[in-house]
């Protein structure tokens, strides 16, 4: 059970009597890869760039999740939030903010990876804490294969750049999907074992854009789970609110985590909320309606205006997705316009 804090306004409580305290900002639907589990190849429809919110506008909304709503963690996504010109500036901003107690604002960054090499000592220096790295294969021909972009490199040089300027942990993303790359979980092992970042494998989502998600492609975190401790033994890891269920190799050498969204969904002590680059306030990745907070915004809402907004709509935050039910309903959203 989350210990509820003070604020002016929250905490962020819903009827099941979940606390929310993490925030994913996505600050940009578009990107430079093209991952056939999440965009399409081509005709992908972007935000206009009037339509997204500006840092400014990120930042003050975010102070007020952060400073009245009982916020205390923030994850910029996308999209390809490194795409954004200027990252390190809306970094900066974010990490200046504290909780009422005041403890630092926690700031996190899930991206490609494709550009970290270049931009990882700067965004730490702006006030990064830590990141998590997307990579699928670790074979040049099937990274290709599953981004569309030839720069495998590029993204394990970025990795490495992330660990040696001390952004700590730096967790590595793996979505799994049967008969495309569950023949490297091993792999994807033994390189989190040797780099000393944690691996996080995620079930296969329906978010795609291509619509084309069956029940069949997701490989359970359970299989997952047993593949791994086959060859390198693992014990369970404790764990609260966060949906990376951690697995320990008994070795010593590091830990694991599986997401097991579709098999064991983790609904029931879900923390977090999101907000899109067009400002749309979602209370789940896979919610089917959403709040505008830009028009409010841009309208001359007050804080206390928007608090009692992202309240009410938190209050009705549903129990949990359906995935797998015959009653579930895609989102119209695919996950790079949500923010994953
Ligand atoms: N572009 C960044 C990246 O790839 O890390 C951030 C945005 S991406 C949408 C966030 C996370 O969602 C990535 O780890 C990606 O692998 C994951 N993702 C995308 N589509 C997914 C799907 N259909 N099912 C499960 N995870 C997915
Ligand atoms: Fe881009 Fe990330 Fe989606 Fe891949 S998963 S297409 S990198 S937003």
């Amino acid at each position: 059970m989350n210990e509820v804090s003070t604020t002016a306004q929250g905490p962020l409580v819903d009827t099941f009597g979940r606390v929310a305290r993490d925030l994913r900002i996505s600050i940009t639907d578009r990107c430079n890869f093209r991952c056939v589990y999440c965009m399409p190849e081509e005709g992908m429809q972007f935000a206009p760039r009037q339509e997204l919110l500006t840092f400014e506008e990120i930042t003050r909304v975010a102070r007020l999740f952060v400073e009245e709503l009982g916020i205390e963690s923030v994850r910029l996504t996308g999209g390809e939030p490194t795409v954004r010109r200027d990252l390190h500036r809306l970094v900066q901003m974010l990490s200046a903010l504290s909780t009422p107690d005041g403890r630092p604002l926690e700031v996190s960054l899930t991206t490609n990876g494709s550009s970290l090499a270049r931009h990882a000592e700067l965004l730490r220096h702006s006030g990064l804490r830590r990141v998590n790295v997307s990579l699928d294969s670790l074979r040049p021909d099937r990274f290709l294969e599953i981004t569309r972009r030839d720069v495998l490199q590029d993204v394990l040089d970025g990795i490495d750049a992330a660990v040696a300027t001390g952004l700590d942990p730096v967790k590595v993303n793996v979505v799994v999907v049967r008969d495309k790359n569950e023949d490297e979980i091993l792999d994807f092992a033994a390189y989190g074992r040797e780099r000393g970042v944690q691996i996080r494998f995620i079930e296969y989502m329906p978010l795609d854009a291509s619509g084309t998600w069956t029940l069949a492609q997701v490989v359970p975190a359970e299989e997952i789970v047993a593949a791994i401790d086959a060859v390198f033994p693992l014990e369970a890891v404790a764990h609260g609110a966060e949906p990376a269920s951690r697995w320990r190799y008994l070795d010593g050498q590091g830990e694991i985590g599986v997401i097991p969204s579709v098999t064991k969904p983790f609904c029931g002590d879900c923390d977090r909320v999101r907000m899109t680059a067009e400002g749309k306030f979602l209370t789940c990745l896979f919610a089917t309606e959403d709040l505008d907070l830009r028009g409010p915004l841009r309208g001359g809402a007050t804080d206390s205006e928007l608090a009692e907004l992202i309240k009410d709509a938190v209050y009705m935050k549903w129990s949990g997705h359906r995935i797998g039910r015959v009653d579930f309903v895609r989102p119209s959203r695919s996950m790079s316009q949500i923010g994953g």
